[in-house]
């Protein structure tokens, strides 16, 4: 507990906070709410199906970026979980280890799920991308990739059936809205995905690329909202 309370106030004061929210006791005070405790019957069967999803997928051709990837990433945490990250593509470390945001964007990602909102990265959320394999120096991948591989998603999606999507950037937010989003209006707006609620907010790629306490914040504003429609 006192590690946890340690953890969160470096990381309030990293993010520009020089006082303490009022909401550091729902970020603090429950025993941390694991999904894997409280799976509902009728997600029971939620791990086979996405299993049944990547079997489909397989060693997937169907589009370019399959000649120049090392393993596909398909995605990782709790089928079950209440909150999806949807990010927009595996870059060189998720290339080479086949698990989504594990380079240094990724440790963003981790910490701000651990140390901003109070839950477990593998328990709590499951994490993945609008393409599965690495466009070619990071680019941003192209209209006719995202289509070939949305399928893919929208069945992750289908299958988790999560309270809450969150999606990380401009084209995840563009993908899933079925129109070109500007991020930097539309960020900490709630939107929806096929009845589930969808909160849009900065990659953490871009955050790092552009620490300002002003966008640190900004990501912390937006996932205090997603704890409250969580109830956490
Ligand atoms: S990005 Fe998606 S559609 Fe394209 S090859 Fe990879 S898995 Fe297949």
């Amino acid at each position: 507990m006192l590690q946890e309370l340690k953890n969160y106030l470096l990381f309030l004061k990293d993010y520009g906070y020089t006082e303490i929210p009022q909401q550091i006791e729902l970020n603090l005070s429950p025993p941390k709410k694991t999904s894997k405790t409280h799976t509902s019957p009728s997600k029971q069967n939620n791990p086979d199906l996405l299993q049944a999803v990547q079997d489909e997928l397989g060693d997937c051709t169907r589009c370019k970026l399959s000649e120049g990837r090392n393993k596909i990433v398909f995605g990782s945490g709790n089928p079950n979980a209440d909150l999806v990250f949807v990010g927009e593509g595996p870059g060189k470390d998720e290339d080479e280890q086949g698990f989504p945001f594990v380079g240094r964007a990724g440790k963003k990602l981790t910490e701000i799920i651990e140390k901003g909102m109070g839950l477990n990265r593998e328990q709590d959320t499951y994490i993945c991308n609008i393409v599965k394999c690495r466009p070619p120096g990071n680019r941003d991948p192209e209209a006719e990739e995202i289509s070939a591989c949305k399928p893919f998603l929208l069945k992750q999606l289908e299958v988790i059936r999560p309270k809450v999507i969150v999606a990380l950037g401009k084209p995840a937010s563009s993908t899933l809205l079925g129109r070109s989003v500007p991020i930097t209006k539309e960020r900490g707006t709630w939107h929806e995905f096929e009845g589930i609620k969808l909160m849009l907010t900065f990659h953490p790629a871009y955050l790092l690329r552009f620490y300002t306490v002003e966008n640190r914040k900004a990501v912390h504003e937006d996932m205090k909202k997603v704890l409250e429609v969580l109830g956490k």
